[in-house]
């Protein structure tokens, strides 16, 4: 079946390497232990949202848009990259954070107002509700807004997640993988992966780690990435239909919600810290590979599976967080 061809622009560098973790795997004495380091995608600092941007801006230069808005958490990865990428492509870029302007800028906060972006503080509304005020707003004053969706995830920023099995496939020499391990927030990144699974016919679990409690959420997140996959499916002429019950999405290591760092975090980035010289981020990254330590732990990913984990980005916000952040010598022998 010949798919849609969908117009992307360039704004990372790719392929992103794939690296053997050989020293963490040794200390787990687990599987074999690979990264598909998308925290190196070259733009800004990297992360999972550039691939996404590629589509999801392209489609706003198409449409002729002069301004882009976007919303996210104070320390959010998707809008330090939103940010970056228009300021690449000419773009004026709007984004709404939940919270109240810190004393301090850091981490992510601080890389947007370098790159110029103007920001708008919400309150406890952290996930976009204030998008449409704001737009109407942008609008009245004669701007071309384009509305990038939360976490970059719709139906074109799904698309660059099949290309990244792509990619994958093209740079793996080695055997199948068993598992491919990663962050699942909202849902782009965990579609996309689907997709390019059924269209490269790969035997991989994608196991999905839930970093957030997602307790405001106006869908469950099975379902929103049910009508994501479909969503995408259907934009690019598959036919194909999946349903959430073939959905691998482990919530065992939310803790105690979204950006709330605890021990697990901790020693998983002291671990990937000091055996690989790796750094992680304590919301995403630190959070899915604490899940993938407990699962080789526990047994349910044996010595002779050969698992992925794919590295999402998020490094920048780690000097944000460094009140939660812990350097105890004790976890390393
Ligand atoms: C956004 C993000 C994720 C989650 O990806 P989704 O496509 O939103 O599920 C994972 N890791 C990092 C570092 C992120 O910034």
């Amino acid at each position: 079946m010949k798919l849609k061809h969908i117009e992307k622009t360039s704004l990372g560098f790719f392929p992103t390497p794939l690296v053997e973790l050989s020293r963490l795997s040794d200390f787990l004495g687990g599987p074999k232990i690979f990264m598909k380091r998308d925290d190196l995608t070259g733009l800004a600092l990297g992360g999972n949202k550039t691939r996404k941007l590629e589509y999801i801006l392209a489609d706003a230069l198409k449409q002729g848009c002069d301004t882009v808005i976007t919303a996210g958490a104070a320390q959010s990865n998707h809008c330090r990259q939103t940010a970056a990428a228009a300021a690449k492509l000419n773009l004026e870029c709007h984004l709404l954070l939940g919270g109240v302007a810190p004393p301090k800028a850091q981490g992510n906060l601080l890389l947007d107002y370098i790159f110029d972006s103007k920001i708008h503080w919400t309150g406890s509304n952290r996930k976009g509700e204030d998008i449409a005020r704001i737009f109407a707003e942008l609008k009245a004053a004669g701007k071309k807004p384009y509305l990038v969706p939360y976490g970059g995830s719709n139906e074109l920023g799904a698309v660059s997640f099949i290309d990244a099995v792509a990619e994958l496939q093209q740079q793996n020499k080695g055997p199948e993988f068993s598992h491919v391990v990663f962050a699942s927030s909202s849902g782009g990144t965990h579609a996309g992966l689907i997709l390019g699974k059924k269209i490269y016919n790969k035997t991989f679990d994608l196991v999905g780690i839930n970093i957030d409690k997602d307790t405001n959420a106006t869908l469950p997140f099975d379902q929103l990435i049910e009508q994501l996959v479909n969503g995408t499916a259907k934009l690019i002429g598959l036919d194909y239909t999946f349903s959430k019950n073939q959905l691998i999405l482990n919530s065992d290591y939310v803790g105690d919600g979204y950006g709330i760092v605890g021990s697990q975090e901790n020693e998983a980035i002291a671990l990937t810290a000091k055996l690989e010289g790796i750094l992680l981020d304590p919301v995403y990254t630190g959070r899915a590979m604490a899940g993938l330590i407990h699962l080789i732990r526990s047994g349910k990913i044996s010595k002779n599976d050969e698992v992925l984990f794919w590295h999402t980005g998020g490094a920048p916000s780690l000097f944000a967080y460094s009140d939660d952040l812990t350097f105890s010598q004790a976890d390393v022998c």
